[in-house]
């Protein structure tokens, strides 16, 4: 347990009323992109009080705020120790950890929330259906990829209880605010969190954008058919809603998606023009989302006429 801090290790230690606690991570969850994604990234400044802690393949993202702070996702179970390590190397401690958010629960974002929730003693704010799945371990029965199975699909459940927030629900920590913007079709909680953050005068719209991609487990129509509903015009509606938001920095589950490696790589060659700034970047990830579900729906009616024939 070289790893972790003495401050930590101190802090849980008194929390547990005399008893040494060691911090002890949930076991790793296998799948074929895992090890690819849990990578170990370095931390770094997004801006203002925002600051990328997640690994290579799975954002998640620490807001301080004047009372303790904020992390969005959790990664897999074994992103856990790497993002404690990554708050460390900032400075920042597991222990001031107040709220965690989550963009949906799937075993990817949502798998190390609750070693990040023991370690921290921190509140977790999801949507209805995501606190519902946070609790049990395991996605919604509505969800799109539930057809995985159980055994697939499942992460360690939020022992500590889950808090509801509503579509435009607000949480406030300390002098920051984020809002909640419902917004399903990837998974039925989806939610993409917004905030605002300042550096010296400049103030900036801040979106942590949940995935807006139509996948699904075999047999599952986002057009419906006799024995589901078609989720067409909710998800259309929810991408709508990530287009339209005051928008001035992206930042997206999986990092990929809203470019971060290459905006990184234009941080580090022109400094003074941060490429984060980018005020089509919700429209732009909206309108591909939108494509993509325009594709998937196209590949649903061919199958059926192809069925019929
Ligand atoms: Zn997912």
């Amino acid at each position: 347990m070289a790893g972790w801090s003495a401050a930590l290790v101190a802090a849980l230690a008194l929390g547990s009323a005399g008893t040494t606690t060691v911090p002890q991570p949930d076991a790793a969850k296998v799948c074929d992109s895992c090890a690819e994604w849990n990578a170990p990234r370095p931390p770094f400044k997004v801006f203002g009080n925002t600051y990328y802690v997640g690994v290579a393949g799975l954002s998640v993202v620490v807001i301080k705020t004047s009372d303790g702070l904020v992390l969005l996702d959790g990664g897999l179970p074994q992103s856990a120790t790497l993002v404690e390590a990554n708050l460390r190397k900032l400075g920042l401690r597991i222990t001031d950890v107040r709220v965690i958010a989550n963009s949906h629960a799937h075993y990817d974002h949502a798998g190390g929330i609750a070693a990040l929730q023991r370690w921290s003693g921190a509140r977790v704010v999801a949507s209805a259906s995501g606190a519902r799945a946070l609790e049990r371990g395991q996605p919604d029965e509505a969800d799109p990829q539930a057809g995985f199975g159980a055994e697939a699909n499942s992460f360690p459940r939020v022992a500590a209880g889950v808090e509801v927030v509503a579509d435009r629900g607000q949480v406030r920590v300390g002098d920051v605010t984020l809002t909640a913007h419902l917004v399903p079709g990837h998974t039925p909680g989806s939610t993409t969190w917004t905030w605002r953050s300042c550096e010296g005068s400049q103030c900036l719209d801040i979106v942590y954008a949940d995935s807006l991609n139509a996948v699904s487990a075999p047999g599952f129509r986002f057009s419906g058919d006799a024995t589901q509903p078609s989720r067409a015009a909710e998800f259309r509606r929810s991408i709508a809603s990530v287009a339209a938001l005051p928008c001035d920095i992206l930042l997206a589950v999986h990092p990929s998606f809203a470019g971060l490696d290459e905006k990184l790589k234009a941080r580090r060659a022109r400094p003074k023009q941060d490429p984060f700034v980018d005020r089509e970047a919700c429209r732009a990830y909206a309108a591909d989302a939108a494509r993509r579900l325009g594709a998937r729906l196209a590949e649903e009616a061919s199958a059926t006429g192809k069925a019929k024939d």
